[in-house]
């Protein structure tokens, strides 16, 4: 096995673990591997391993990998904060967005959504801890933009996001995946919707993210290694 695969392994039997402490459905959490900054050999390490969904952050690097690895049918996420002017190029490209934040990024991937693909799988990404350098709407913001995807017809709403302030304290990362948690109740009885996912959990915190309910953990340090500091910067608004 490489490290990768091994690395693979290691996060599964995690998720797989936490899913058993929660009582959840052994298989329920799914996983993203996020391979943003990390090379094309070491995500087809990784497709060895049976792993399909990859999430990407810039547009442009993930542009060049999804055409390298066309033939492969790889499933990818963007997980990224958006310009407007990167919507066409997410839009015809990934099978999920992650990180709508704004009506009118979601209207433009609405427009620009290829009638040949399925509609966008879409959710909306909720800044939890209020921190100013993190994208993502407040609660009370997320209830208007879930109104307006819900009316686009080449986007589909799959659920929340967020990216809680990074912290070691265990109480305090359930308290915030408790938040979107709630949240999602609160939408889906609004809106009268059934929304299938919480995308929530990177490597630090999948743990206290399964054990209030994530759906989708998206995991890329403890698959492909630290990033370099310079691409970690990038992580957030700036
Ligand atoms: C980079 C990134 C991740 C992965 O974080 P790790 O700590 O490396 O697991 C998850 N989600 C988003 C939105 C990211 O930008």
């Amino acid at each position: 096995m490489t490290d990768i695969e091994q690395r693979l392994a290691a996060v599964h039997a995690r998720i797989a673990n936490a899913e058993r402490l929660a009582g959840r459905q052994p298989g329920s959490v799914g996983l993203v591997a996020v391979s943003k900054t990390a090379p094309i050999p070491a995500i087809l390490a990784a497709v060895r391993a049976d792993q399909r969904a990859f999430g990407e952050s810039y547009i442009q690097e993930a542009s060049a990998k999804i055409q390298a690895l066309r033939a492969l049918n790889l499933q990818w996420h963007f997980i990224g904060p958006i310009q407007s002017n990167k919507t066409r190029s997410i839009a015809e490209q990934f099978s999920w967005v992650h990180s709508v934040d704004r009506i009118k990024i979601a209207e433009r991937l609405n427009e620009q959504r290829p009638a040949s693909l399925p509609p966008l799988n879409v959710c909306i990404q909720v800044n939890v801890s209020h921190e100013q350098s993190k994208s993502g709407v407040s609660a009370i913001d997320s209830l208007p933009l879930a109104r307006a995807i819900l009316a686009l017809p080449r986007l589909r709403f799959r659920g929340l996001m967020t990216i809680p302030r990074a912290t070691d304290d265990v109480n305090e990362q359930r308290a915030s995946f408790h938040l979107l948690a709630q949240l999602r109740q609160t939408l889906e009885a609004d809106l009268n919707v059934s929304l299938g996912t919480l995308s929530m959990g990177m490597s630090s915190d999948l743990d206290s993210a399964i054990a209030e309910g994530a759906t989708l953990v998206r995991v890329g340090t403890d698959i492909f290694g630290a990033r370099t500091a310079t691409n970690a910067l990038t992580d957030s608004k700036g």
